[in-house]
């Protein structure tokens, strides 16, 4: 039989029969990769375990361990449920169960809602099914096959699905046991892979995500290759339930949405208002301290820019639909950037300038679908920490790893331990389509911002093929102190817009140049930011961010007066004070403030009042003793000034 040859990924090689598995090659290598394995890599393409290898090739063999080999393990997931609900429910038409951030869901078209007894059902039956360990079977199917198979079934949205697939596209089908699926795959080998899962929730969600369309039942659920893995990811949803942004900003009022006013667009109350003023105040210290000039631009533009900025042509989805005014096409704007180019060039510009740094909190607005609309996360008006860096391409460098250095100031400040940085490139068969036609400035552009990656020693990863269309850029992941995972920001490297705004530079030798363009946002938006850091601090915010700084608990109706004086007296410092003077127990006082998320309480007695003094106590650390009433407001004004962490 002849032999080929395969790359593993320590770059050895190894020779095997024409048509070895990946399978067999796990089983060569060991009898615990053997099990562990639950997809392969060829050639840089996820393939089933049971793929014959027919040429020479490099292959990698993935666990659940393994982004992908876990979201492998997640959609199979989707299926063995899609097999369970199909047994209770055969009329139950099948739609789409894709794998997302560690879950897997399935949405059906059924006429009533799913219970939670339904849920332990269903469970119940997939550890069955997981127990007979039927083998994932792909097919190979035509069109019509396909067309024929889903019809009789009687399975509608697979057909709509049928429709939208390119004519050329190799049709496959997967099935285990009596269940049978239309699916691109990979699929883990058989049942008996999944194990170590529970469904999670249940919702409605539109087909497609579109409001015209029918409403489909949905059921998330969650895998791990590892029982460990399981718990420890089962506890961390726990602790963000209690952490979420929607239950925490309503029991903090810091913002809500209100029917009349629209989907999306949320109404920020004064104790949110107060982070979103302390945000910016951050933002402009920071920006003012690196060079950066302020600037305001309007929330109506012309659709001409749009034009020119490419937004219309590749962004249009987005965007609110145009309005005319006086016989001219206006929009609300999804972005910045054009104003901001405009702002460059409303000046001549020398070398001697240069860089350019704009900032802005502007903002924007974006159309997301209702059904993409989550709290603060997904909205319609969003406010954005913008700037724009304008620079010769021998500043680049620097100014990148300025800004990758500002990510880093915040996320010290803002106690985020765990960040990562995708840094996408373009891909050079896609050059002229994906990606503008300029290949030497593309592997200038990339190695720079690589360069300064590796200057600042961040921790980053390479993706090629995922740039944007005028260049390489920098997605920023965060994960909060539970470990949950929030996408922040992205960075942008622009080499193209700035030449369609006709932006330049005089350069010494008085020759007319075209800066490159940066584009930055480290702290989001607020509404995206706001939404992490509430989960992140579980909405107990350090001392500078707190709504309410200091509680003054009068511990009885005759120390109301002093109180009220201490009170006036920390207004005048500029500390947020609330002053409870009900006839409340000091007790429940203190509960309330607590439950508040309030961290400094003042208590103050007779005794307080007799020496000119305060009892302070904090949250996580109980009660400090007295304290001298300038003492105290030095102490807090120092920690406020400072944006000191306090306890989480
Ligand atoms: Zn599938
Ligand atoms: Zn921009």
């Amino acid at each position: 039989m002849s032999e080929i040859q395969i790359k593993l990924p320590d770059n050895s090689l190894k020779n095997v029969p024409v048509g070895t598995t990946p399978q067999e090659i796990a089983e060569q290598i060991g009898p615990g990769l053997a099990r562990a394995v639950l997809v392969a890599k060829i050639n840089g393409v996820l393939k089933d375990l049971n793929t014959p290898i027919i040429e020479d090739c490099s292959i990698e063999l993935l666990t659940g361990d393994n982004p992908e080999g876990h979201n492998t393990l997640l959609h199979s997931a989707a299926h063995l449920m899609a097999q369970a609900v199909k047994h209770f429910w055969p009329d139950a038409k099948l739609t789409i169960g894709p794998a997302i951030d560690n879950r897997f869901y399935y949405d059906f078209d059924l006429d009533s809602a799913f219970a939670d007894e339904d849920l332990i059902k269903i469970d119940k039956k997939m550890h069955e099914l997981s127990k007979n360990n039927f083998p994932c079977i792909r097919c190979e199917i035509s069109r019509k096959e396909a067309y024929d198979l889903f019809q009789k079934m009687g399975e509608d949205y697979k057909l709509e699905i049928l429709e939208d697939i390119d004519d050329d596209e190799l049709l496959t089908s997967y099935s285990q046991g009596d269940f049978i699926d239309l699916c691109r795959g990979p699929h883990v080998p058989s049942t008996g892979k999944i194990k170590h899962f529970k469904l999670l929730s249940t919702s409605g969600a539109y087909w497609r995500g579109n409001e015209n369309n029918k409403m489909l039942q949905r059921i998330y659920g969650t895998v791990f290759a590892k029982k460990d893995d399981l718990k420890k990811y089962l506890s961390m949803l726990e602790e963000a339930k209690k952490r979420d942004h929607r239950k925490i900003g309503k029991e903090m009022n810091l913002y809500t949405f209100d029917n009349e006013i629209g989907p999306g667009l949320p109404l920020w109350l004064p104790n949110g208002t107060v982070i979103i003023e302390e945000l910016e105040k951050l933002a402009k210290y920071k920006e003012r301290k690196a060079g950066y000039d302020q600037v305001r631009t309007p929330h109506l533009t012309k659709g001409t820019v749009y034009e020119r900025s490419g937004h219309l042509d590749y962004y249009k989805e987005s965007m609110y639909p145009k309005m005319n005014v006086d016989g001219v096409d206006y929009y609300v704007k999804p972005m910045n950037c054009p104003h901001h180019h405009k702002i460059f060039s409303s000046l001549p510009r020398s070398y001697r300038d240069m860089p350019v740094r704009l900032s802005e909190y502007g903002t924007c607005y974006r159309y997301e679908k209702s059904g993409q609309l989550f709290g603060l996360m997904r909205v319609r008006s969003l406010q954005m920490n913008d700037a724009h860096i304008y620079c010769s391409p021998d500043q680049f460098k620097e100014e990148f790893l300025n800004v990758c250095k500002m990510y880093l100031d915040y996320f010290e400040l803002f106690d985020i331990k765990k960040y990562k940085m995708r840094l996408s490139l373009h891909d050079k068969e896609h050059l002229g389509d994906k990606y503008i036609n300029e290949p030497e400035l593309w592997i200038e552009t990339e190695q720079w911002v690589r360069e300064a990656l590796d200057e600042g020693s961040f921790n980053y990863v390479e993706v090629p093929g995922e740039a944007a269309f005028y260049g390489p850029k920098i997605d920023v992941q965060v994960w909060s102190a539970i470990g949950k995972e929030f996408t922040l920001a992205t960075n942008q490297v622009d080499f193209v817009v700035p030449k369609r705004f006709n932006l330049s530079y005089k350069d010494k030798n008085g020759t007319q140049q075209t800066p490159i363009c940066i584009h930055r946002a480290p702290l989001s938006t607020h509404e995206r930011f706001i939404g992490f850091l509430i989960e992140h601090f579980g909405g107990n915010f350090p001392l500078w961010l707190a709504p309410v700084q200091v509680a003054i608990l009068p511990v009885s109706d005759k120390t109301n007066k002093y109180a009220k004086k201490i009170a006036e007296k920390l207004n005048e410092a500029e500390i947020r004070v609330l002053l409870d003077d009900r006839s409340d127990k000091i007790g429940a006082k203190i509960r309330n403030a607590e439950i508040n998320r309030i961290n400094v309480m003042l208590i103050i007695g007779p005794k307080e009042e007799e020496n000119n003094t305060v009892s302070v106590r904090r949250k996580f650390l109980g009660d400090l003793g007295t304290f001298d009433q300038d003492m105290l407001i030095s102490g807090l004004l120092d920690e406020i000034k400072d944006r000191s962490l306090t306890h989480r």
